[in-house]
């Protein structure tokens, strides 16, 4: 019964696992030791335990402990609390973070009487707007996703302690919800973006039950706040593995829940869309995987761009706006629109307009405006995405975007030659020249 909350604990010597301290960050030893030597419980949990267990490189070292979170603060100079949903401690140490709960425990009116002030709450939907009831190890994790990431490793003694089946599971490659599917969505929403992402980026099979109620419940994720969903989105994306997480997100209904707009357009299996969508992820997985710098506002502007060409011809066609009127007016509204769903900050949303309305500009590139768009900070950003629509589209696009391939490697000589050629076979031979009304 892997996802059965009634698991019989299990517990591995060190010679019997694969977790060792070489293999952590000495901060997190570090943190543990103060806290047991202060006469608490602390775990490594999570993430980092089943990453070792996997092979892999843990992407952050997260703590649960017996310690509540005024405790830790006095015992860490470096610490601060966060959170108010689920408060926690966060240890800083120059760039690196580890993450301190305090073990959680049981909330549905099971709380100690000293705890039934506003601790834990949820809202109708059954969504948990605060989870702050403190327990034991053993209720902390049952109050954890997935199996495999409830599994606990204890610097002091060196063992690996499973309550929930996750070893099991972790060597299957099973991906299992603790307790009943519905109520841990209904919990949390995000987990079902959660499930998505581990099946993902840990190459594993979310089970049935897990998997069933994502399909029936995509729809509580209207319930999330849009600035969390914007941090899942990223870890969605940026996770070196966003196709296979793009495809298993329009599978499971969770895409149309995240982009609306998009998703109306994607849904036909091998359209202009759908293609345009997967190279912008797979271009993305590749940057990630070469160590490449990746920006949001570049996939964020690449996943909008079509709902915008959609708006911009119907605002011409209704409102009979000009053509750069209606583009104009797209761009503000597939934002705003996007914007109720997932919260992109201005420094993400500006340059994401830069790009857009960049890809205009760059069809006009006669004589100095050419080096003037060169020179430009965001030229980079526009050329790859003329790049990624001339490579679906084709036609012109694809070459416009060899133009200024060209272009830019071209020596002073040769752009010259190349702007003069361009001049001569423009229609208008010119830059500013109008046709003259005949009076
Ligand atoms: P990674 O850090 O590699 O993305 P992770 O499993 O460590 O994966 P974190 O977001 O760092 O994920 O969370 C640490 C741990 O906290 C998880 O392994 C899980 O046990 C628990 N956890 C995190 N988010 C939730 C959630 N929404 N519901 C229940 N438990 C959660
Ligand atoms: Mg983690």
């Amino acid at each position: 019964m892997p996802n059965s909350v009634s698991h019989r604990a299990v517990s591995l010597t060190p010679g019997e696992h694969s977790v060792s301290l070489d293999k952590l960050s000495s901060n997190a030893i570090k943190v543990c030791e103060r806290l047991h030597s202060a006469g608490f419980e602390a775990y490594l949990v999570g993430g980092c335990v089943r990453d070792i267990l996997l092979g892999k490189q843990p992407k952050d070292f997260d703590i649960a402990t017996s310690a509540r979170p005024e405790q830790i603060k006095g015992l860490f100079r470096n610490c601060r609390l966060i959170g108010r949903r689920f408060r926690l401690a966060h240890i800083v140490f120059g760039r690196e973070i580890i993450e301190v709960a305090t073990f959680r425990g049981p909330h549905n009116g099971e709380q100690a009487p000293s705890q039934t002030n506003d601790v834990a709450k949820a809202d109708e939907q059954g969504q948990l707007v605060r989870d702050n009831v403190y327990g034991t190890i053993e209720e902390d994790a049952v109050r954890r996703d997935f199996t495999v990431n409830a599994l606990y490793f204890g610097v002091h003694n060196g063992k690996v302690i499973d309550f929930v089946g996750g070893l099991q599971d972790l060597k299957a490659r099973r991906l299992c919800l603790i307790g009943d599917p519905e109520t841990r969505y209904r919990e949390d929403p995000v987990r079902m973006l959660r499930a998505v992402r581990f099946a993902a980026k840990l190459n594993m099979e979310i089970d049935e039950p897990s998997s069933d109620a994502i399909h029936h419940h995509a729809g509580l994720l209207q319930n999330i706040p849009p600035a969390r969903l914007f941090e899942e989105v990223l870890k969605l994306l940026f996770n070196g593995q966003g196709l296979l997480t793009y495809e298993l997100l329009e599978e499971f209904g969770l895409f149309a829940q995240l982009f609306p707009q998009t998703a109306n357009l994607t849904k036909i299996v091998g359209s202009r869309e759908a293609r345009f969508v997967e190279q912008v992820v797979i271009n993305t997985d590749n940057r990630i995987n070469n160590g490449q710098r990746v920006t949001p506002a570049f996939i964020y502007a690449a996943l909008l761009w079509y709902p915008i060409e959609e708006a911009t011809a119907q605002y011409q066609i209704e409102s009979g706006l000009s053509p750069a009127d209606a583009f104009s007016m797209a761009c503000s509204s597939v934002l705003s629109s996007q914007l109720k769903r997932i919260m992109i900050p201005k420094r993400f949303s500006i340059p994401m307009r830069e790009i857009w309305h960049f890809q205009h500009r760059l069809s006009k590139r006669y004589g100095r405006r050419a080096y003037q768009m060169l020179a430009h900070p965001r030229f980079r950003a526009a050329y790859d995405f003329l790049l990624l629509r001339g490579q679906i589209e084709g036609g012109d696009l694809f070459e416009l975007a060899q133009w200024w391939t060209d272009f830019q490697e071209a020596n002073n000589e040769q752009r010259k030659t190349m702007l003069d050629a361009l001049k001569q076979s423009s229609p208008s031979k010119g830059r500013y020249r109008r046709k003259r009304k005949k009076s």
